[in-house]
Parts: C-alpha cells; sequence; structure tokens
C-alpha cells in the first residue's frame, strides 16, 4: 500500500483502491443461506463517497442496488431512539458481542435481553419496540418512507423475494424470536416483530444512495445536502459509537483496528461507514470474511482511511 496523502483528491484515491483490488475480486464467499443472496456475481464492487461539503465520489457498481441487509438495522435504531429515547436500553443493551451475529448462547446467559441492537436479536427487539401502536404493514411502510427522507431518495424500495425468502428460510431468526418472547421480552406476537425484521434487511439500495442515507451520522445529525435535521449532534455521536464497537458483529474489534471508522456491515456484502465531520461511505463487495462482513469492503475502506487519514482515533 501506498503512503497517505491526505491532501490527495478523493476520486483518484477511490478510482486506485478500485484498481488494487481488481485482481481480487471474487475472493470471499457469498452468503448463501438464501438463492437471492446466493446468486449474486461475487465479482461486483462499488463504493461511494458522500462528503458533508456535498461532493459525491463514485466508482465501480456503484449505482446497482444490492441487499442492505443487517445495515439497516442502523436506521431501525434511529426509529427507535426517536420513538422511545433513552428508554430503549432498558430492553437491549449496547456491549460488544464477541460472539456470531446470530448466536443464542448469550441471549440465554443473559436472560432474553440482547447485547446491542445490531446482533439479530437485538435487532428483533428494535422491530418489536418500534411496532408499538402500528400494524406490521405500516410501520414497514414507515421504515421504508424513512430510509428514502435520509437519503432523498424515492427509488428506494424493498426487495420482496428476499423478503419472503427470508421468511421461508429463517429458523434461526424465529428461534431468537420465540426465545425472547419465552423470557417475556417481546411485547408482540413473533410473526409480526419477524414480518418487519424480515422486510427491513430487503431493503435494496445502491451504494451511492446508501452513503447519502448515512450522512446524516457524519455531519452531526443533520444531512447537509438536503437540510434535513434527524437526529441531535449528542445522538448522532452515540449511533456512531454503537457502530464502531458492536457494528460489525465479532468482527467488530478488527474492522475498528484496521479501519478506524464506525460502520455497520451487512451479509449481503454492504458496509455503510462514516469519517465523522468529513463524509459518509459505503462500499459493496459480496464476498465475505469468516465473521459474515464483506472482504474486500472491509479492505477498500481500510485503504481509504490509510490514505485520506481519515480516523475517530486521531489525526
Ligand atoms: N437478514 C439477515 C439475517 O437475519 C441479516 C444478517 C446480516 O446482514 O448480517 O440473518
Amino acid at each position: 500500500m501506498r503512503e497517505p496523502k491526505p491532501q490527495e483528491d478523493l476520486q483518484a484515491i477511490i478510482d486506485d483502491i478500485y484498481l488494487e483490488l481488481t485482481p481480487r475480486l471474487g475472493e470471499g464467499k457469498v452468503a448463501d443461506y438464501i438463492p437471492q443472496l446466493a446468486r449474486v456475481d461475487a465479482r461486483h464492487f462499488g463504493m461511494a463517497i458522500v462528503t458533508t461539503g456535498g461532493e459525491v465520489y463514485c466508482v465501480g457498481d456503484a449505482e446497482m442496488p444490492f441487499s442492505i441487509q443487517s445495515i439497516s438495522k442502523v436506521f431501525t435504531l434511529t426509529l427507535a431512539l426517536g420513538k422511545h429515547g433513552e428508554n430503549i436500553w432498558n430492553r437491549v443493551g449496547r456491549e460488544p458481542s464477541g460472539s456470531a451475529f446470530n448466536s443464542i448462547v448469550q441471549l440465554e446467559h443473559e436472560g432474553g435481553k440482547p447485547r446491542n441492537p445490531f446482533i439479530n436479536a437485538g435487532a428483533i427487539r428494535i422491530s418489536d419496540l418500534i411496532l408499538a401502536g402500528h400494524t406490521p404493514k405500516e410501520l414497514i411502510g414507515e421504515i421504508v418512507r424513512f430510509v428514502r427522507y435520509l437519503a432523498d431518495d424515492e427509488n428506494i424500495v424493498i426487495d420482496h423475494e428476499v423478503a419472503r425468502s427470508e421468511t421461508a428460510t429463517g429458523y434461526r431468526n424465529i428461534a431468537l424470536a420465540n426465545f425472547m418472547r419465552s423470557f417475556g421480552r417481546l411485547d408482540h406476537p413473533v410473526e409480526h416483530v419477524l414480518g418487519v425484521y424480515f422486510h427491513h434487511c430487503a431493503l435494496a439500495m445502491t451504494c451511492s444512495q446508501l452513503a447519502k442515507a448515512g450522512l446524516f451520522l457524519a455531519a452531526g445529525g443533520t444531512n447537509p445536502l438536503t437540510g434535513h435535521s434527524v437526529v441531535s449532534r449528542q445522538r448522532a455521536r452515540r449511533i456512531n459509537a454503537l457502530m464502531l464497537t458492536c457494528g460489525h458483529y465479532d468482527g467488530s474489534g478488527d474492522f475498528a483496528y484496521r479501519v478506524g471508522l464506525p460502520g455497520k456491515s451487512g451479509v449481503g456484502g454492504g458496509i455503510m461507514a462514516v469519517a465523522p465531520g468529513k463524509a459518509s461511505i459505503a462500499v459493496w463487495s459480496p464476498g465475505l470474511n469468516d465473521y459474515g462482513n464483506s472482504l474486500l469492503g472491509s479492505l477498500a475502506l481500510e485503504m481509504l482511511a490509510a490514505r485520506t487519514g481519515w480516523s475517530v482515533f486521531g489525526p
């Protein structure tokens, strides 16, 4: 890797990263638990950066929609904080899990209270919390509208085929939800809660839409492109803190060490990352590493952080 040159032009930096990674496209293992994800070509690669000043930089398949999966958990957490404030922390923890995204062991040890909102159990509990006063259909509509508002893009939709497949094969998530319900930790019927969870995971977005949707987190809670105030400055910082500590499941420490920026990954191969005060970044490469995080996506962000000097840990 070249020495970082913080002043270098961002387009040149991502063009270069793409070029360097091209021989490696296809590395990693594409998620194969549902056919819609299994048949995605592992050689796709896209990256988009949106700066707080409003400049957009894209490379590769940055305009191709993909299944954002667990990245959607950042948006549902934001909604939950908006509806219930800090009370959500009575229902879900905010500590890194150190275990796999769909682990059930820890849940038993801790009386059915999920460790954090980004592991599956925690995100299912968040879906349950924001269901209060809604039908699942209304809430799914609200989530889609919220994400469209964040990205300022009316074209964002749910891939219903993905949602159906998730529902048909979601044995582990069904188990997690029933397990929490058995501890009295879900307020709504399991089918309703999972209906919401599977649908928000099935949102399809492009890297550029995702980078725009995450921009409020890089800019103190307000999207500088639209002027939309989404959350307070403190809340944006706190969501970033959770992404840094919990955003990559049991690979969160490794991501923080290598990249040094808050980020949230999804099993579809996407990662949304935030360089506070600078930019929001989305990368997509479907091949995953052993933790279920995008292999080349993590590497691309590591290269970007090194070359721009962006880090939350120091200049
Ligand atoms: N829908 C996936 C699941 O619940 C999301 C997992 C992920 O993106 O890591 O298994």
